[in-house]
Parts: C-alpha cells; sequence; structure tokens
C-alpha cells in the first residue's frame, strides 16, 4: 500500500525549526508499505527554516503577523494531486501541525494550547476520502492493514517465500499464510513459506521454520536451508567476512560453508548429517534393520523401494525412465501408503553411472518439485547402500531445475552443496 507521509516523521529537517521528527514506528511502516514523504509548508513555498505558524479563524498567520494562508492551501492542493498520482488511499501526518494536524491543532494563541480540529492539509486530505492518521495511530494501521514483506529464493527451482522474523515482520498463522502464498497461479507461488528467526541459541545464527505449501510444518529442507544461509548473510544478520553458518532447524542444528562472490553469497554446502535407515526412525511400519528394495504395491503396480531419513521420511526407487511416470497419481498413493504413518516424499531415480543420477521428487505436502535437497541426499545415500555410488565420491545429481552435488562419507554422513538465488522481494498484502 502506498502511503503518503510528512517528510518530517521520516527524519527530512524541514519543520519551521530546520529540523525533523523522526518517529521510531516509521521502521517497520517503511518495511511493509511504500511511504511517500511530503511536506506541504515546503511544496507550498515557505522556506526552511521559518516562523511557526497557527491557524487563526480561516486563515493562518505566522508568529510574526504574516498571512500564509496562500501556502498552506498550495500546500494542500499538491499533497492532494500526489496522493491521486500514487494512488494513495492512506497519510499518516504529524501530529498538531497548523498543515499535518488531525484531530488537534495549536489554538491560534502560541501558547502551546491544542484545540479540536485538523490542519489545512489533513482536512483537505480527509475531505477527498483519503484515511488520515497520526504517528501515535502507527501500530493500529499496521493491524488494519497487515502487509508482510517476503523475499522470493529458490535452490535450482525449489522455490521457497521467505519471512523475516528477525525484524519483527509480524505473522499470526504462519501455517495459513504458507496456504495462502504459496498457491501457484492465483499468488506468490512457491514449495512453502520459511520464515527466518532469531536463534534460540545465541551461539547460532538464526532457526527456520518451514511451512509447506499445505501448510504443514516440515522439519527440514536441504535446498530452503542453503537459502536461509544466504538470507543471512545478505541481509547482513552474520559477519561480511563469515563464511560458516549455523541455522537451527526442527532437524537439529546444520552448518553450512558459504560460497560468496562480490559480497554476495551465491551458493551453499550445507551438513545435512547422517542417513539414517532404521525404520523406526524413518518412521516405516516394517521390521528389520533396513527398508531396502522393499516391495510396496501403489496406483495398481509393485514398486521397490528403499527408505531413508535425511530428518525426513524418504522413500527411493531406482527406475529406467523416471521420466514416463504418471507422478499426479503414483506420488500421492505412495506418499499416503500406509506404511508411512508421517507420509512420505518419493524419489524416482535413474542411475547413470556411479557419479551421476538423474531423478524427479514428489515432496510431501507439495507434490512434484523441481528440486529437493533432502531428496538428492537420500537418492544418493541409497545409491551407495545399493551399490550403485561409492562413499566419499561426490556425486551429481540432476532434477528438473538443476544439478546439486551430494558426497555420503563411509559413515553417512551427508554433505550437500548448490546455488541459491534471491528471485526478487515483495509486499504481501491481500485485497
Ligand atoms: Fe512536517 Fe507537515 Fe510541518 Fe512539513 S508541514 S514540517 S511535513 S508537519
Amino acid at each position: 500500500m502506498k502511503i503518503l507521509v510528512s517528510a518530517c516523521l521520516l527524519g527530512v529537517p524541514c519543520r519551521y525549526d530546520g529540523q525533523s521528527k523522526p518517529c521510531p514506528d516509521m521502521e517497520m511502516l517503511q518495511k511493509q508499505h511504500t511511504l511517500i514523504p511530503f511536506c506541504p509548508e515546503c511544496i507550498g513555498g515557505l522556506p526552511t527554516p521559518r516562523d511557526p505558524s497557527e491557524i487563526v479563524g480561516d486563515a493562518v498567520i505566522s508568529r510574526s503577523g504574516r498571512d500564509v494562508t496562500a501556502e498552506y492551501r498550495r500546500g494542500a492542493e499538491e499533497a492532494l494531486k500526489i496522493c491521486r498520482m500514487f494512488d494513495c488511499r492512506v497519510a499518516v501526518l504529524k501530529e498538531k501541525s497548523p498543515s499535518c494536524g488531525h484531530g488537534k491543532v495549536y489554538d491560534g494563541t502560541f501558547s502551546g494550547t491544542l484545540r479540536t480540529g485538523d490542519g489545512i492539509t489533513a482536512a483537505l486530505l480527509a475531505e477527498n476520502g483519503i484515511s488520515v492518521y497520526g504517528e501515535s495511530d502507527i501500530p493500529a494501521l499496521l493491524t488494519e492493514f497487515p502487509a508482510v514483506p517476503f523475499t522470493k529464493m529458490h535452490g535450482i527451482g525449489n522455490d521457497y517465500i521467505f519471512i523475516d522474523r528477525i525484524c519483527g515482520v509480524p505473522v499470526d498463522d504462519m501455517a495459513s499464510l504458507a496456504v495462502e502464498m504459496s498457491a501457484r497461479r492465483f499468488s506468490v507461488g512457491g514449495d512453502g513459506i520459511i520464515c527466518v528467526c532469531p536463534p534460540e541459541d545465541p551461539a547460532n545464527h538464526g532457526r527456520m521454520r518451514m511451512f509447506n505449501a499445505d501448510g504443514s510444518e516440515g522439519k527440514m529442507c536441504g535446498n530452503g536451508v542453503r537459502c536461509a544461509a544466504k538470507f543471512l548473510y545478505d541481509s547482513g544478520y552474520v559477519p561480511e567476512d563469515c563464511r560458516e553458518i549455523r541455522v537451527e532447524t526442527l532437524s537439529g542444528v546444520r552448518t553450512l560453508h558459504l560460497q560468496v562472490e562480490n559480497g554476495r553469497c551465491t551458493g551453499a554446502a550445507v551438513d545435512m548429517g547422517k542417513a539414517v535407515f532404521t525404520p523406526a526412525d524413518i518412521p516405516v511400519l516394517v521390521s528389520g534393520k533396513k527398508v531396502q528394495s522393499y516391495p510396496v504395491e501403489a496406483a495398481g503396480e509393485t514398486w521397490k523401494l528403499t527408505a531413508v531419513s535425511m530428518g525426513n521420511p524418504h522413500a527411493v526407487i531406482f527406475t529406467d525412465k523416471p521420466e514416463a511416470l504418471l507422478l499426479e497419481s503414483l506420488g500421492p498413493a505412495l506418499e499416503h501408503h500406509p506404511l508411512f504413518p508421517d507420509r512420505v516424499n518419493v524419489e524416482f531415480v535413474r542411475v547413470l553411472d556411479g557419479e551421476h543420477l538423474e531423478m524427479r521428487v514428489w515432496e510431501r505436502g507439495s507434490g512434484e518439485t523441481y528440486a529437493c535437497g533432502t531428496g538428492a541426499c537420500a537418492a544418493v545415500a541409497a545409491a551407495v547402500l545399493e551399490g550403485y555410488c561409492a562413499a566419499g565420491k561426490p556425486v551429481t545429481v540432476r532434477l528438473r531445475g538443476g544439478c546439486l552435488t551430494v558426497t555420503v562419507a563411509k559413515d553417512w554422513q551427508v554433505w550437500l552443496e548448490g546455488p541459491a538465488e534471491t528471485v526478487y522481494r515483495g509486499v504481501w498484502q491481500p485485497e
């Protein structure tokens, strides 16, 4: 929303005494809305500094007795023109001023006494349907016109809407917001939202909470946490020379190594923790130590899957033709298979050689996505388990959105590396 604002509230030294009157609440207003600074007295033709003036009857008179009504009216008319030009339906104006004051203004005696009434500009704007607020009304205004600044980011097409909770962007219901904002074609669109929050442990740099497009909360996302690290670095929340970032997730603290070019983070490698194959820890309702090439019926066929947890549950299926599969029906059938009490992400993987895999992924709660970091890790871990790839060697995984590099150590520790990109910034303010 575009808001006309008294310039002095934004720190412009345009007051009669050559000073400004900066208002601390402006910072949050500026984060959520587009502010258009304007000083009616300056634009009306008065110099700075100038004699203070007050409204006396129908006129505006300066303390030295000069009639400055014409200048005040000209400034008010220009303010109205600016509002119409920029489609401002709201103005936040300096309280008590003979131009900008709304509700109360000085009474014309130059004694500091207030009377009920509006300044010349505030009155003209209100007469023309513009809602006028004073600076003390900003908290109420933020509640009345909620807006959420966001940053759209992606890691090889795994796209999320990032919301900065460190600077205090207000969000009451993150799950509902994720559903509203993630809807493709009808909204911003994305695989979900990721809120970047202050860390619970000050030894870490930030905490991320991610909500899938269906509103369910995800524990961890490899591409999401890499973008979160870029968000923290590019937003200046970590020192410029910092190259190792620790981010808290619902799956524990993740350490990331940043790639930085020209002061911006371009990508990151993340320690994804250990691949886990124990059925109870995935969870998958199969007895034994591992679920490997386990036959499962879904969508009228039998599929052999290997179950892996990368902090979230995965079922990896090796197949010669992932591109030929009908994921619209197969994906939900496997995601909701009764073997997986928490549902499951499913990877359909073709082995090209010992260092290259190709895959499609069906993400729990989001459907088919261009990329899934934990999915790529699960695919390589399963490929190492099956003997397709060697432990300790980087494996390039080609997904629909691009390539990721995954290295699975002999002790099943997994590192994931790839690009992280910012697409654009915006403000979410539904009509
Ligand atoms: Fe501030 Fe309004 Fe006075 Fe200009 S006219 S200094 S914007 S209160």
